[in-house]
């Protein structure tokens, strides 16, 4: 084995690409971070990558390369390595991803999504670590996850399985943006509290979220809604309780299902803290018995930005083991 060997990791962002060199520690030697430019459509984004990895590898020698983890938006199938479409970007569509790299490079290339390749790192290097069953969740504009099960991803068939934020909670909710309705996502995300949030502003509820937005119903996020509840507007207080509460039921779902010995959850919108964990603790106690959380701590994950990138490093090491 080759101590000095390094694998190229790429996390391809909606906002930046970036592409690191990290070695068996997984510790990061070289990295670089342009902005994504995905609307200008999938061709161009991808023949910038191409370039730069070329430029990367070049600079080390592709020699001490043997593998590519790229960490890409969902839904993908991460066997056939195809980026099967991305929501609100109509060119990204059947994008054979790992055949189009490793013609590029030369190289064997292994594919999984963000939330996926997010959880691995947690579980390899973050607060997972010693656990074998383990949820990640990620709250922000969208809901994103991962599940550990019996130490490993959960991938499913098609690799599509760990789908936490289109779990149905309200069979007549609200449209979610998979197609279906009354998914946790379509509830709990930073896009539906602000949703609703508006909504109530438009039926004239007494909030004082629509001052603090300026009357510019574009300017209602859940930032904004964390800020009015903080400020005591009992309307912003109910709206966090509520989707801590389907955070809560949703956590009560995968509790039974998968049994884990710790759930990591973080994301912009559970920056609201104890307005929406306070109702999602509750909604567990009421929901599941003791057996199930007692011994389930949950909590922020302790991996910081690079999280995507060392998740795409493990897909690539792992993915060279298995051959
Ligand atoms: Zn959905």
């Amino acid at each position: 084995m080759d101590m000095d060997e390094l694998v190229m990791a790429v996390d391809l962002g909606g906002t930046q690409a970036r592409i690191a060199l990290i070695d068996r520690d997984l510790e990061i030697r070289t990295r670089s971070v342009e902005p994504t430019r995905a609307r200008e459509g999938a061709e161009p984004v991808l023949g910038r990558l191409i370039q730069r990895m070329d430029r990367l590898g070049s600079d080390v020698g592709w020699d001490r390369i043997p593998a590519i983890g790229v960490s890409a938006p969902g839904p993908l199938d991460p066997q056939r390595g195809v980026i099967l479409w991305v929501p609100n970007l109509p060119d990204w569509r059947d994008i054979r991803l790992t055949e189009r790299l490793g013609r590029a490079v030369g190289r064997p290339v292994f594919l999984g999504n963000d939330a996926n390749t997010a959880a691995l790192a947690e579980h390899r290097l973050g607060s997972g670590r010693g656990h074998s069953d383990m949820v990640y969740i990620t709250v922000s504009t969208g809901i994103g996850s991962g599940i550990i099960s019996d130490g490993r991803l959960l991938l499913g068939h098609r690799g599509l399985a760990g789908e936490v934020g289109h779990m149905i909670l309200e069979p007549n909710g609200p449209r979610c943006n998979c197609g279906s309705a009354g998914c946790l996502e379509a509830l709990a995300s930073g896009t539906a509290i602000a949703r609703q949030a508006r909504d109530l502003v438009a039926a004239g509820g007494e909030t004082f979220i629509a001052e603090l937005a300026c009357h510019d119903p574009d300017c209602i996020t859940a930032r904004l809604v964390h800020e009015a509840a903080t400020g005591g507007d009992a309307v912003a207080v109910e709206l966090l309780r509520r989707a801590g509460t389907y955070l809560g039921l949703g956590l009560v779902n995968l509790m039974r299902l998968f049994n884990p010995g710790l759930v990591a959850i973080g994301g912009g919108v559970t920056n609201a803290g104890e307005f929406l964990f306070a109702p999602m603790h509750a909604t567990i106690r009421e929901r599941i018995g003791e057996i199930y959380w007692q011994h389930c701590p949950i909590g922020p994950p302790a991996l910081g930005g690079d999280v995507c990138l060392k998740g795409a490093a493990i897909l690539a090491w792992d993915g060279l083991a298995d051959r």
